[in-house]
């Protein structure tokens, strides 16, 4: 099956699918700086592959994408070029509010907000909306919910796989390097990502893009999506349970 995006739908196709599947999929991103070799949009293109092939495994439709995230940790003040400078906590959070609204009125039941950046205040405002929102149930995903079984001895550097989750480095690149391979350059990707920022996990202060393989990045992109397939047809069951 092909991905379903809701900007392609008409309103009586929009109307069917919200009925049958009532949850929908925002992905959402954020334009930042992500090393020389791969492109500021990282974080967009890599949520929106997901949704698309979890979309295409399950029916659900995809919401047009939200670009811009909470990135204060690369400021394009402090060398990080690129960066869209980060938008405030409750902004973000009121634009979710405020869609969970307009697709409530389509006849959504639920809505999985599919994050591709990892930024604890970028957490904290898609938290808030989960918390705020009446008139749809939010959910947060991310690559992180699927990959967890597959991060052992994170302190231990010397180690590429299993890992799972970084920025700009193996994880990412790899996952880039499967989905948007003309995207990444890896004669300029640097030897280590080095990020020594508060709030991220000690283990990926230091991590080393070189690494990144196709095959890794297929491997944990089929991770993600049978995980994310599993968890959205459970969410389809409980709501289908619930009505
Ligand atoms: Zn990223």
């Amino acid at each position: 099956m092909e991905p379903i995006h809701l900007a392609e739908l008409k309103p009586h196709e929009l109307k069917e699918i919200a009925l049958k599947k009532p949850l929908i999929l925002i992905p959402i991103g954020t334009t930042e700086w992500h090393a020389d070799h791969l492109p500021v949009g990282v974080d967009n293109l890599l949520s929106q592959a997901t949704c698309n092939d979890i979309s295409a495994r399950t029916g659900c439709v995809i919401a047009p994408p939200i670009p811009y995230g909470i990135c204060k940790n690369l400021k394009p003040e402090e060398g990080y070029f690129g960066t869209v400078d980060t938008i405030n906590i409750e902004t973000l959070a009121s634009l979710l509010i405020d869609l969970g609204l307009s697709y409530a009125k389509m006849g959504f039941k639920k809505a999985v907000l599919f994050t591709g950046h990892y930024e604890p205040d970028h957490w904290e405002a898609i938290n808030s909306a989960i918390l705020r929102s009446k008139n749809i149930e939010m959910v947060m995903l991310s690559a992180f919910d699927f990959t967890k079984d597959k991060i052992q001895e994170l302190d231990d550097v010397e180690k590429t796989w299993p890992f799972a989750g970084d920025h700009a480095a193996e994880w990412e690149t790899s996952m880039m390097l499967h989905y948007y391979p003309k995207l990444v350059d890896m004669s300029s990707a640097p030897e280590t990502i080095e990020l020594n920022m508060p709030g991220i996990p000690k283990y990926l202060h230091k991590r080393f893009p070189r690494r990144a393989s196709k095959i890794y990045g297929q491997e944990l992109a089929e991770t993600v999506t049978s995980g994310g397939v599993k968890m959205i047809n459970q969410l389809l069951d409980s709501t289908s349970g619930a009505s």
